[in-house]
């Protein structure tokens, strides 16, 4: 008897992605695969359709799986939706033909620790550290125990290569190819005055570098914490500590040009 073949079907609720998926599904079933809209961990890929945002979060809720994913974007800009709509047939094509290679997508890990436990949050694109109601904050930044600087502003990013064309390139960090094993801290408004001195832009920081974050003692409790815009409060924040994460998602990439198409297009 041959194994099923399962692919995970998720999808927004907008109409263009819905339709998107009523045809996929059914080309999927034509060429012999079982399409499943429940998520599926004996799946042998995950895809998504909607923008960025449907894919980051068909990630964070199905817990980073290690299941490859391939997106069709029906969103506006979609960085990691590799497909449109219209290209069904020939993904299938080269799907069935094995012609494509597995990229991988590195994460950034965060152990936030308060007076009373530690949280541990992972992102994709960013993790960023702010002030509650627009509030600047004083962070104290260390790389491997060293310190940096004592920051003055407001917040800042840590991000990952994926990520650096998402909020880090809008708050003027660099674009990171997506293999190199790094993460980037870029400085939100960083205030530079005879009171404050504050590194004016990203820095690049080795893969296996800990990049830590201490708030200021008065400042323990009006920091917010973003995790791929998703938001979180902790009451006594004592640090932060981020890490490349060990896990990785796995992406499928049908062009090796397509990294540098996207750019052109997407910010041209
Ligand atoms: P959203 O719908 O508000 O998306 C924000 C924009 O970010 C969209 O245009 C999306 O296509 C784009 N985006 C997301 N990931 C990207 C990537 N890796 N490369 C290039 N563009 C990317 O919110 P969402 O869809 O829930 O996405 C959350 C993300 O929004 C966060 O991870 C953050 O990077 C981004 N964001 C950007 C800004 C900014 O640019 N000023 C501010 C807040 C959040």
């Amino acid at each position: 008897m041959s194994e099923e073949r399962i692919i995970n079907i998720i999808s927004n609720r907008n109409y263009e992605s819905r339709k998107t998926k009523k045809n996929l599904i059914y080309k999927l079933r034509k060429n012999g695969f079982e399409p499943s809209e429940t998520y599926s961990d004996k799946a042998e890929l995950n895809i998504c359709i909607g923008g960025d945002g449907a894919f980051l979060r068909a990630i964070h809720r199905n817990a980073f799986p290690e299941i490859p994913f391939v997106g069709i974007n029906t969103g506006h800009l979609g960085f990691f939706q590799e497909l449109l709509p219209n290209e069904i047939d020939s993904f299938i094509r080269r799907y069935k033909a094995q012609d494509y290679q597995v990229e991988k997508i590195y994460m950034v890990d965060a152990t936030v620790c308060t007076k009373k436990k530690c949280f541990y949050l992972t992102g994709i694109n960013e993790i960023v550290i702010k002030g509650v109601r627009s509030k600047v904050v004083h962070l104290e930044v260390f790389i491997n125990d060293n310190h940096l600087q004592r920051f003055s502003g407001d917040g800042l990013i840590v991000s990952t290569p994926s990520g650096s064309t998402a909020y880090n390139f809008s708050a003027g960090g660099s674009i990171v190819y997506p293999s190199l094993e790094s993460l980037q801290i870029t400085p939100l408004a960083p205030i530079n005055s005879s009171a404050y001195r504050s590194l004016p832009n990203s820095a690049i920081i080795p893969g296996d570098a800990i990049i830590q974050i201490k708030p200021e003692l008065r400042y323990e409790n009006s920091i917010l914490v973003l995790n791929d815009g998703m938001e979180f409060k902790y009451d006594s924040i004592v640090s932060i500590d981020l890490t490349m994460s060990d896990k990785k998602i796995y992406k499928l990439n049908f062009s090796k040009d397509m990294y540098w198409n996207n750019l052109k297009s997407k910010f041209l």
